[in-house]
């Protein structure tokens, strides 16, 4: 007898790349910052609703709060329940404030016009299940780490999670989630030398 929580299934998101895993309604998942140090943007889709998408700005204004823990449920830009935070096991505080990187953003950093990017990433691992979107959506940024300082100034710092601590989630209905293991070697935001690193997803029973 499969017991509930045991694993059906683990993947790795690859670092500087994307993945997208469908969830049915229940179902849990696990993001594991595998080695500690890598920011894994993350991003959900509601099934039956193209143009539906996990919206931070919708969450922060219900929940009240710039970041997100255990217990929380988070929403859809229609205000529907998409996913509940079942655990958390680093220290939390994932940022909810700062756009994906993108192709422009390297640019706009002087990195090139060709560097891996997350905005890219969603775009691809969405296109493997047969989605697309017309723009980026805000990310959840799994353990990523920009403070608010003093109530106005944002402070970039590293992860300070420990390798294989995980954020769980579960299913509010049936779903797309997506993941970008962060290319950004740019920002001090993403590991623990700058080098982008591998991540993994569990999807529960
Ligand atoms: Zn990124």
């Amino acid at each position: 007898m499969v017991q509930p929580g045991s694993i059906k299934g683990r993947y790795t998101i690859p670092a500087r790349q994307g993945l997208a895993v469908p969830l049915a309604a229940g179902q849990g998942l696990r993001v594991i910052n595998s080695s500690g140090t890598q920011v894994v943007d993350t991003w959900a889709f509601p099934d039956g609703d193209p143009a539906a998408f996990l919206s931070l700005e919708h969450c922060r204004e219900v929940l009240q709060r710039i970041v997100f823990e255990p217990g929380d449920t988070l929403i859809d830009n229609r205000y529907r329940p998409l996913v509940t935070i079942a655990a958390d096991t680093s220290p939390g505080g994932h940022d909810t404030l700062i756009a994906a990187c993108s192709r422009a953003m390297y640019v706009h950093a002087g990195a090139g016009d060709d560097h891996a990017n997350c905005a890219d990433n969603l775009t691809a691992a969405l296109a493997q299940h047969g989605r697309t979107m017309p723009f980026t959506p805000s990310p959840w940024n799994l353990f990523m780490l920009a403070p608010v300082k003093d109530g106005r100034t944002i402070d970039y710092v590293r992860p300070t999670s420990a390798p294989g601590d995980y954020v769980e989630v579960t299913a509010e209905t049936d779903c797309l989630m997506a993941f970008s293991a962060c290319p950004d070697d740019v920002y001090p935001t993403n590991g623990g030398d700058g080098t982008p690193q591998d991540a993994h997803v569990e999807v529960l029973m």
